[in-house]
C-alpha cells in the first residue's frame, strides 16, 4: 500500500498540507499534491513529493491530477471562515466543479478509494437555533436547510459521492468536519476562522499595547473546534473503513466565542477590553458534534483539549506575526 500513489488535492492548504506531512511520516513513498495556488503560497510543501499546480475546476486537470492514483483525498475547495463564506456564496458553490470533475476523473482512473471532506455546514439551520446545542446527529442534515452557498454545495457533493458509489461502484468515503484548527493555516487576510482570528487579534493587542479586542457577534454563540491531528487520524480511519455514509468528525467540547477568547487571553497572559460587533458575520447560534456514531464505529473520537491545541496554534501564529513584522521593518529600512 505504501508504494501506491496517493493524491492529495488542496494540498497547499491547511488540512491537505498536514495530510501530506502525515502520509510522509507514515512512509508513503508516492504522493502527489495538487493545488491551484502558486507553490510559494502553500502552507507546507515537501521536495520529495510531486507538487503540481492545477485548477481542479477543469475536468482535464482533474484527469491529470489523479492519473495512476490509488487513493485520493479531496480537500480542494474555495473556502474560508464565516466572513468568507457569507460574502462569497457563488464562489463557494463553484467548488461543485472541483467535486464533479474529481469524481468523474477518479472513476475513469479506477482509483480504489476517494475521500470527500464535507462540513458541519450541511446541517439544517433549524437544528442550530439554541446556544445549548445538544450535538448534531448525522441524520440532522435532512430535511435540508444547510448554510447558504457553501453548505448547499457540500450537501450536494455528498449526495454525488453517494450516487457515484451506488451507481458506478466508486469507493467514496466522507466526513463532516467541524471547525478544524491548528498551525499552518490561514490566520489573516479574510479566509481565517475564529480560532486563528482570535489568536491574531490577541497578539495584535498585546504587541501594540492597545488592550482591546473586537468580537464578531455578541460572544455567546457556541461551536466546537477539532485540533488538526485528530482530523488527520479520523480522516484516515474513515478512508480505510467500510463506512459509506457521511460521519461527523469533530470535537464535542463546545464553547462560546467568549470562552474561546478567555482561553487565548490565558495563553497570552493578558486581559482585554471586549467590544462586540453585531453586524459582522456570525453564523448559527449553536453547533456541536454528536459523536455517538464515530464512537460506536471506531471506539474513538477527537479528544485533544481545546487549551492544548490553542497553545500550539497561538505559538505558531505568534511566530508568523513576528516574522511578518520583521519583514515590514526590513522593507522600511531598505
Ligand atoms: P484551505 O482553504 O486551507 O485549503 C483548501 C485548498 O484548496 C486551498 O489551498 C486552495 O488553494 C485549494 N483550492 C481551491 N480551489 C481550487 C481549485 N480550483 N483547484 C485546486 N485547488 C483549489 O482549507 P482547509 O481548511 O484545509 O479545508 C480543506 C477541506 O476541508 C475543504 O474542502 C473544506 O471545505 C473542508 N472543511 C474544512 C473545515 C475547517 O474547519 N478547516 C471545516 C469543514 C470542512
Amino acid at each position: 500500500m505504501k508504494d501506491n500513489l496517493v493524491v492529495v488535492t488542496g494540498g497547499g492548504g491547511f488540512i491537505g498540507g498536514h495530510m501530506v506531512a502525515d502520509l510522509r511520516r507514515q512512509g508513503c513513498s508516492r504522493i502527489r499534491c495538487v493545488d491551484i495556488k502558486p507553490l510559494k503560497d502553500w502552507f507546507q510543501s515537501f521536495n520529495d513529493v510531486e507538487n503540481v499546480v492545477l485548477d481542479l475546476r477543469i475536468r482535464t486537470n482533474c484527469e491529470t491530477a489523479v492519473r495512476d492514483a490509488s487513493r485520493v483525498f479531496n480537500f480542494a475547495a474555495d473556502m474560508g471562515g464565516m466572513g468568507f463564506i457569507e460574502n462569497n456564496k457563488a464562489a463557494c458553490m463553484l467548488s461543485v466543479l472541483i467535486n464533479t470533475h474529481m469524481l468523474l476523473a477518479s472513476l475513469k482512473a479506477d482509483v480504489s478509494r476517494y475521500f470527500f471532506s464535507s462540513s458541519a455546514c450541511v446541517y439544517a439551520a433549524d437544528k442550530q437555533c439554541d446556544v445549548n446545542n445538544p450535538g448534531l446527529r448525522e441524520e440532522d442534515a435532512y430535511p435540508a436547510m444547510p448554510e447558504d452557498g457553501y453548505g448547499w454545495e457540500k450537501l450536494f457533493s455528498e449526495r454525488m459521492c453517494r450516487h457515484f458509489r451506488e451507481d458506478y461502484g466508486l469507493y467514496t468515503r466522507m466526513a463532516r468536519f467541524h471547525n478544524v484548527y491548528g498551525p499552518h493555516g490561514s490566520w489573516d487576510g479574510g479566509r481565517e476562522k475564529a480560532p486563528a482570528a482570535i489568536c491574531r487579534k490577541v497578539i495584535e493587542a498585546k504587541l501594540s499595547g492597545n488592550h482591546q479586542i473586537s468580537i464578531w457577534g455578541d460572544g455567546t454563540r457556541t461551536r466546537s473546534f477539532m485540533y488538526i491531528t485528530d482530523c488527520l487520524k479520523g480522516t484516515q480511519m474513515i478512508m480505510d473503513s467500510e463506512v459509506v455514509h457521511p460521519i461527523n468528525l469533530g470535537s464535542s467540547e463546545m464553547v462560546s466565542v467568549n470562552h474561546l477568547v478567555d482561553i487565548v487571553e490565558g495563553i497570552a497572559g493578558i486581559k482585554l477590553e471586549r467590544t462586540y460587533d453585531p453586524s459582522a458575520p456570525k453564523g448559527v447560534m449553536g453547533r456541536n458534534s454528536d459523536n455517538t456514531l464515530i464512537r460506536q464505529l471506531f471506539d474513538w473520537e477527537p479528544s485533544t483539549a481545546l487549551t492544548t491545541g490553542m497553545e500550539r496554534t497561538y505559538a505558531w501564529i505568534y511566530d508568523q506575526y513576528m516574522a511578518r513584522e520583521r519583514g515590514r521593518g526590513a522593507r522600511a529600512v531598505a
